[in-house]
């Protein structure tokens, strides 16, 4: 009984040490790499309010990437442009817009990589990219000036085109083209209506089928055609029978893209683009495989011929790693974040940072730039993206991601608990 108690008392003190470590002050180091982002916080809002005004749209970030490049040489690392990528994803300037910038430590040890968006839309940065881009180089600028007494080294990849590439783009790319090699843990953020590290960003694959059937005159003699229209609308039919049987998350939205050219004739050829999407990857796969049967089932059933090729990219879910988003919430709350501020969304969507999460243990932090609900692309989230408001959480983001990556650089219990959480995590997906 005794012993149970002081076991009791022990687990007690162990948790108010824990507890009065966890809201212990920065160290000596940390406060070194706070203090150099606050130095830099000036320039780097002028850097924001630079690509802010460029608007370069996906492929096209040429002034946002050299404007980028730039300020990380100053900061002494080294960047590398013109970066190899695999000939049949580079779609005119991927290779051009991305970049990467190494910074190596005072010896070996882990590699932290910080990933850098810098694309707009037609509505200008309604997407707050800029703001992406200038809290990973504020977190770089924190970093360079910690390395020569840390041990591992820093990536800085610039990552172009991530709105218009969600299938093949700037990240499928970079990490096709090996671009992230030997990164332990990759850091991004993302502005928002709100603070929040929910992770979940939904698998996603394209399926393109294409109906050839026979022409015929279709009241004259419709009996010696082949519809393939037929295919597809049996397609779709089979695919809305699928649903009641799907889990809840799964996505299917299809639309019909060519369903014959004239009224009075058979159509010969009809296509269809399906897109699936579920919160794991096996999920989203298994539903896949039931939309390509329900197509090979209208071809049977119609006699149209069905020619369908698997797509050269689909997206992964992302991969919630609990040990990585605890430490950049640690951090956080150490910056003045509390517990209630954070926030999960309602509605999901899919994005190339899942391919990059699916390889590498990565956390995506969204900070809270606008009013919540407002939504993003929208106007007034681009006004939100320019502002001194949502240029104070874009400071606060960069600095929770500098600490959290350092904490991975000189902390190897924390850096453990990601690697095995990360297993663990994709272990479990699809059940
Ligand atoms: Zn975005």
């Amino acid at each position: 009984m005794k012993r149970k108690n002081c076991c009791v008392l022990g687990r007690i003190l162990l948790a108010l040490i824990l507890t009065a470590l966890w809201i212990a002050p920065a160290s000596a180091d940390e406060k070194t790499l706070l203090a150099a982002i606050d130095e830099h916080t000036g320039n780097c809002k002028v850097v924001s309010q630079k690509i802010f005004d460029y608007k370069e749209l996906g492929q096209q970030e040429f002034k946002s990437s050299a404007l980028l490049k730039e300020e990380l040489t100053k900061l002494g690392y080294k960047v590398t442009g013109d970066l190899k990528v695999p000939a049949d994803l580079v779609k005119d300037g991927i290779a051009k817009t991305a970049f990467k910038a190494e910074m190596a430590g005072n010896g070996p040890g882990p590699t932290v990589t910080l990933m850098l968006e810098y694309d707009a839309l037609a509505n200008g940065h309604a997407c707050g990219h800029n703001l992406i881009a200038t809290s990973g180089l504020m977190a770089a600028a924190g970093l360079a000036k910690v390395m020569k007494d840390t041990p591992g080294r820093v990536f800085v990849i610039g990552t172009p085109d991530e709105e218009r590439g969600s299938l093949g783009g700037g990240k499928v790319a970079l990490l096709e083209g090996g671009h992230f090699d030997g990164s332990d843990v990759v850091f991004i953020t993302h502005d928002a209506d709100r603070w929040s590290l929910d992770q979940r960003f939904l698998a996603m694959k394209r399926a393109n089928f294409t109906f050839k059937g026979k022409s015929a005159h279709a009241a004259a003699a419709p009996h010696k055609g082949i519809n393939a229209l037929r295919g597809v609308l049996l397609t779709f039919n089979c695919v809305d029978n699928l649903r009641e049987h799907l889990r809840q998350d799964v996505r299917i939205h299809g639309i019909v893209t060519k369903g014959g050219a004239v009224v009075n004739v058979v159509p010969e050829l009809a296509q269809a683009e399906f897109a699936c999407r579920a919160l794991d990857t096996a999920t989203m796969e298994n539903a896949y495989t039931k939309i390509v049967n329900c197509a090979k089932a209208a071809e049977l059933g119609t006699g149209a011929t069905l020619e369908f090729k698997e797509p050269r990219v689909a997206l992964k879910a992302t991969v919630a790693v609990p040990a990585l988003l605890g430490t950049v919430r640690d951090n956080l709350k150490t910056l003045g974040i509390t517990d209630n501020q954070f926030k999960d969304f309602e509605e999901l969507a899919s994005s190339d940072l899942g391919m990059v999460s699916y390889s590498y243990p990565t956390v995506n932090l969204w900070f809270k730039i606008a009013r919540e609900g407002t939504a993003l692309h929208s106007d007034e989230f681009r006004e939100a993206a320019s502002s001194d408001d949502g240029w104070k959480s874009a400071v606060i983001a960069g600095k929770a991601v500098a600490l959290s990556a350092y904490n991975m650089l000189t902390n190897p219990a924390k850096l453990k608990a990601v690697q095995d959480g990360f297993k663990e995590a994709k272990a479990k997906e699809g059940k």
